[in-house]
């Protein structure tokens, strides 16, 4: 099978973040004005900015926290399509990543 789109870019974002961009996982939003705060910083991006997504929205390769949360279980991953569907964001993932917007 060929690969789509979305694999290249999932790709792209694997190999940025295994060479270690630093991003900004902390502080975890604690209430609905700082999440939309993250998401009014995701806004005023170009929306070409992959780099600029990932370290603004705290992107890591792997389960964060104590709680080793994951988009698996994130309410904006579409599992059949591997997929963040939160449209500031609207990337590509693996089920194992996490981003601090994670939300249940
Ligand atoms: S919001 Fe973050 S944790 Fe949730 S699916 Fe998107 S990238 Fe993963």
């Amino acid at each position: 099978m060929s690969k789509t789109d979305d694999d290249m870019l999932r790709e792209k974002i694997a190999k940025i973040l295994g060479n270690g961009l630093e991003t900004q996982t902390e502080p975890f939003p604690e209430d609905h004005n700082q999440f939309d705060e993250v998401l009014r910083e995701l806004r005023q991006l170009p929306s070409d900015d992959l780099e600029g997504k990932l370290v603004v929205s705290g992107f890591v390769d792997h389960p964060y926290g104590d709680e080793q949360q994951r988009c698996l279980e994130c309410m904006y991953y579409l599992v059949h399509r591997r997929w963040c569907d939160l449209p500031e964001l609207a990337v590509p993932v693996e089920p194992e990543w996490w981003c601090r917007l994670w939300r249940i």
